[in-house]
Order: C-alpha cells, then structure tokens, then sequence
C-alpha cells in the first residue's frame, strides 16, 4: 500500500510522525511504502521514521532549477524566483512534484501533516 506523506518544512514533531509511522506499519505490515518529498522537515522526519522501523520509503524530488511547464499550464511567464545565492528556481516545481507523487504512486491514502499559523513547533 502505497501512502504519500507531506508536511511543513519548519516541522518539529519527529515523535508524532514516529508513531504515526508505527502505527501505520502495525497496521498495513510489509506492504507498506510510504513517499515523500525529501525537504527538511516532516519530510526528513518520516523518512527517518521509516528507516528506523525498516518501513520502505522513496524520496520524490521537487526539480527546482529544471524547466518551466508553461503549455502544461503550471508557470506563467518571468516567474522563476532567485535565492539568496544567486540561482534560480521554478516556484511551480514543489506543486508538479506533488501531483506527481499522486499520478506516479497512486497512493491509498496522503496524510498532510499540517501546524496551526502560531501553534508551537514542538
Ligand atoms: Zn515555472
């Protein structure tokens, strides 16, 4: 059973996510394979989770410095932003990953771990 995770990069709660991740390999068994986005974060928290527990997951990268998709409709012209170093980036890379993820993996379930604006990262 295929399950897409996502969640804020500013995520803290590595011990909600660990036994989330209990739970779900308690629940589903072996055929459990779980995805994310491997940003910081909740990302990193249940990809850490999952090797902790000998849960398969796959990272499903964002291409940020990869082409625009005007004709798919995702970009709309001059909108690549800049970091702070200098490089550009598609800010449309992280939505096409997570529609990805759904076409791709066609998981059962997407658990979107989500903090309260205000509530404490803890
Ligand atoms: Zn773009």
């Amino acid at each position: 059973m295929h399950i897409v995770t996502t969640g804020p990069r500013d995520c803290r709660n590595s011990e909600v996510i660990r036994l989330l991740m209990v739970h779900l390999r308690e629940a589903i068994g072996p055929d459990l394979l779980v995805i994310q986005g491997g940003a910081r974060g909740s990302d990193r928290h249940v990809k850490e989770a999952c090797r902790a527990l000998g849960v398969v997951c796959e990272t499903e990268w964002a291409n940020w410095t990869g082409p625009c998709d005007i004709e798919g409709g995702w970009c709309r012209p001059f909108h690549r932003r800049r970091r702070a170093d200098g490089t550009e980036y598609c800010p449309a890379a992280g939505p096409r990953r997570n529609a990805m993820m759904l076409y791709k993996w066609e998981p059962a379930l997407v658990i979107a771990l989500y903090r309260r604006p205000g509530a404490p990262r803890t």
